[in-house]
């Protein structure tokens, strides 16, 4: 398309790949039901097509941050399926949120006094999610709160609770004890809200213990291929990226590369510029640190990354393994999310959802 043919580098996203994710988690979690965290355009890779990819495969249980992120994917999915907005309510949104149907997670008494002042001004009960915080001092009521408004007997009138939720601090380190400590305070608040499905497992809570997966599990980073713990394992990897080759050249031992010359060659040096940039995501602390692939080689980045392209060292290669407008790889079978996330001092989430919107992004 003339969109791709525009774009100087490929997102790749392995539509099959993050299906069978999605049902290999939901396998793992049933008989709980499985939903879909999509928030920040499903990780920065398009919420349009990750939505209407997991509608398909089942999913009728979706998260996103903020109500502005509702309606691309209300657009995409049908009418049967919930959206969650994990943030909470905004002061001033609660006519925009009535109205898309999305549900609130409430996290406060103030945004539970507000939902319920627009309830009574509608006369019908409005749906909505509460969340504990059970121990991360996130987002979320203190426990005695949430067990006060159990008690409130108009509370129902007013509230047509969907979702008894809380959000795990350390999920991704199965071994430590605030993961028990969390999941008792919860339950002891759950234990008042009998009739309504209760949630708490992210990515890293499906891999613990099947308490963890209570009524409905909310995944968002292993659907896309991420790792989220020791104890996970078998995700299919769904994201490639590809940037093209702009220009080749060779230097002569002692020629400065890049801004500040920070890399002076030692001796005659064959590098190719690439269309990759620190707005496209690609951290500019892999500035000598980092590197692209090509045919099975690591081409070590050498200098700094600009804010358009980046240069790797090509002595790896032959010298008609790469060509002015080829690929080469910075995600894909090669160096994977993870990797690239530990040479920046990251995590991968950091990687995958600032992936700029320049890459064109190719659902398969
Ligand atoms: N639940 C909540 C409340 C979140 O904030 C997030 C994302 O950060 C998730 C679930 C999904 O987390 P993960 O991507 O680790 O599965």
């Amino acid at each position: 398309s003339l969109r791709v043919a525009a774009c100087s580098s490929r997102l790749g996203i392995d539509l099959d790949a993050l299906r069978a994710n999605y049902r290999a988690i939901a396998e793992r979690v049933a008989p709980a039901r499985c939903g879909a965290v999509v928030k920040a355009n499903a990780y920065g890779l398009g919420v349009a097509r990750v939505g209407a990819a997991l509608y398909r495969e089942g999913c009728r249980d979706f998260f996103v941050a903020q109500l502005c992120e509702v309606g691309p994917l209300a657009r995409v999915v049908g009418s049967d399926a919930a959206i969650v907005i994990l943030n909470g309510l905004d002061p001033e949104s609660e006519a925009v949120c009535a109205a898309v149907g999305a549900i609130p997670v409430l996290n406060s008494l103030l945004q539970v006094a507000r939902w319920r002042a627009h309830a009574r001004a509608l006369g019908r009960p409005l749906p909505a999610a509460l969340q504990v915080d059970s121990g991360m001092s996130r987002l979320g009521l203190p426990p005695g709160d949430a067990v006060a408004l159990a008690a409130d007997p108009v509370l129902p009138r007013e509230l047509d609770l969907r979702l008894l939720m809380t959000h795990l601090a350390c999920a991704d380190e199965p071994g430590r004890a605030a993961n028990g400590d969390q999941l008792a305070a919860f339950r002891a608040v759950a234990a008042h809200f009998p009739d309504v499905p209760a949630s708490i497992a992210n990515s890293g809570g499906v891999f613990l213990p099947a308490d963890f997966h209570a009524d409905l599990a909310r995944p968002g980073v292993a659907l896309f291929g991420v790792d989220p713990g020791p104890n996970a394992q078998g995700l299919c990897p769904v994201v490639r990226l590809d940037a093209r080759v702009l220009q080749i050249r060779t230097i002569e031992a002692g020629t400065g590369v890049g801004y500040g010359l920070d890399h002076i060659a030692p001796a005659p040096q064959r590098l190719a510029t690439i269309a990759l940039g620190y707005a496209d995501g690609w951290p500019r602390c892999l500035g000598g640190g980092g590197a692209a692939w090509h045919r099975g080689a690591r081409l070590p980045i050498v200098g700094r990354v600009s804010m358009d392209s980046l240069t790797v060292d090509i002595g790896a290669l032959a010298e008609n393994d790469l060509a002015e407008g080829d690929f080469v790889e910075l995600l894909g079978p090669s160096q994977s999310l993870a990797g690239v996330a530990r040479d920046a001092g990251t995590i991968a989430y950091e990687i995958l959802t600032r992936l700029g919107a320049r890459h064109a992004r190719i659902h398969v």
